[in-house]
């Protein structure tokens, strides 16, 4: 194997933080404030969850820029260059986590917790961006009575459900086209960050329920205040173009004319979870964990500083543990995976990555073209080091590696 560190120099131009441009653009996620730049990385993979059939294809996958902009009046963060029309949500889109248990099993208890809180049984729901679809199947074989799921990675063939017959799917991007659709809940995980004009979308979600004013609305997305707090740069990259607050999230919500049932952080703080219902007079009071403005100015402040600290001591970490020859793989082939390898500019520090999700196996990581195989190769390669992408898989990852009789070193980000 070859030990080069040519990759430093790589990184280093591709990177900057605490932009000095004047260039400047209005939010859209409040329409009025003007997002400050502070961090770009320049020539990203524009699909982190798209993977390649070939490493050809993989090493020359388009790239584009980021160029992470804050919103002081709202706390919105977004990709003020984000290029929605470089993408291609279709079916070769794996993006589904629903391989992992410890996924399933939060996804199991929020749908538990949705149905029993808000008596979801009998009623109807609306699944924007529903992937896979196995949420709106989870929803529906739960007692809800049927779904409808919008999204243009749906794959038919990929769902087995019992309530099959009670689900329907469009397979497209959520539009204007789509407002006609009606039911009792407007449900919608991960999906929101994938949008640009996050304040047109709400406007589109507004017309979609109409008058019909008992609509409960379920949204869940990764929190970004974590992300700048802990400069996980690997929770930043193409796709996502858009990163809320609870108080951004809450604000937008406000803004198009909805009342907060519940606002939290879940999945060991990494998503948020909101739930809203149209307002009739527009006066709750706002919850505490809206007033977030501060802190997010100072998270944001002190971010270029963390991550460039960060950066540095991961990319000496592995290029030492290269130089020892020790063997390191990344476990989770997901953005993850694919932003942490491209940030840091990695090529050989990382032997391969693997991923407990069979389709994903065979196949290349966009941008530096590593394998993903399946962690059963692990048993022969027996690693030194096993970098884990996710913290909260920790206690999955390691009973799996030790039903193998592997005892890598195991370092989460
Ligand atoms: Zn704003």
């Amino acid at each position: 194997m070859s030990k080069s560190f040519n990759n430093l120099s790589f990184s280093e131009k591709n990177i900057s933080v605490n932009t000095s441009s004047n260039e400047s653009s209005i939010c859209p996620n409040c329409e009025t404030g003007v997002m400050t730049i502070f961090y770009e990385i320049k020539e990203i993979p524009v699909h982190s969850v798209l993977l390649m059939p070939t490493r050809e294809r993989a090493l020359g996958y388009p790239r584009r820029d980021l160029k992470l902009g804050f919103c002081p009046d709202c706390g919105f963060i977004s990709n003020t260059v984000f290029d929605p029309s470089v993408h291609e949500y279709s079916m070769a889109c794996e993006e589904s986590q629903g391989f992992s248990p410890t996924f399933n099993t939060f996804a199991r208890s929020l749908a538990e917790r949705w149905i029993q809180q808000y008596q979801l049984r009998g009623r109807t729901v609306l699944e924007i961006g529903c992937g896979k679809g196995e949420f709106l199947a989870l929803l529906v074989e739960m007692g809800m009575a049927e779904g409808i799921g919008i999204d243009p990675a749906f794959i038919p063939e990929r769902l087995d459900s019992p309530v099959a017959s009670r689900l329907r799917f469009i397979q497209a991007l959520y539009g204007e086209r789509h407002t006609h659709l009606s039911a009792d809940v407007v449900c919608c995980r991960h999906t929101l960050e994938h949008i640009s004009p996050t304040s047109e979308f709400m406007r589109t979600v507004r017309r979609t329920i109409g008058d019909k004013k008992d609509t409960l609305l379920l949204f869940e997305l990764p929190d970004v205040h974590r992300v700048l707090r802990e400069a996980a740069f690997w929770d930043i990259y193409y796709e996502h173009c858009s990163y809320f607050t609870t108080g951004s999230l809450a604000r937008l919500f406000r803004k198009h004319g909805f009342d907060l049932l519940e606002l939290e952080l879940e999945y060991d703080g990494q998503y948020i979870v909101i739930a809203g219902c149209p307002s009739n007079d527009g006066g709750q009071l706002p919850l505490d964990v809206e007033a977030d403005l501060d802190d997010i100015a100072n998270a944001v402040a002190d971010f270029p500083e963390r991550f460039r600290d960060l950066r540095e001591s991961w990319i000496s970490r592995l290029n030492w543990m290269q130089s020892q020859g020790k063997r390191v793989v990344m476990w989770g082939g997901g953005s993850k995976a694919v932003s942490f390898i491209t940030t840091l500019g990695l090529n050989d520090q990382i032997d391969f990555v693997v991923d407990i999700n069979p389709h994903k196996h065979g196949k290349f990581v966009p941008g530096s073209g590593h394998a993903v195989r399946n962690p059963e190769d692990l048993r022969d390669f027996n690693p030194d080091c096993v970098i884990l992408m996710n913290p909260v898989y920790q206690e999955e990852v390691r009973k799996m590696l030790e039903s193998m009789r592997l005892t890598p070193q195991i370092l989460a980000v």
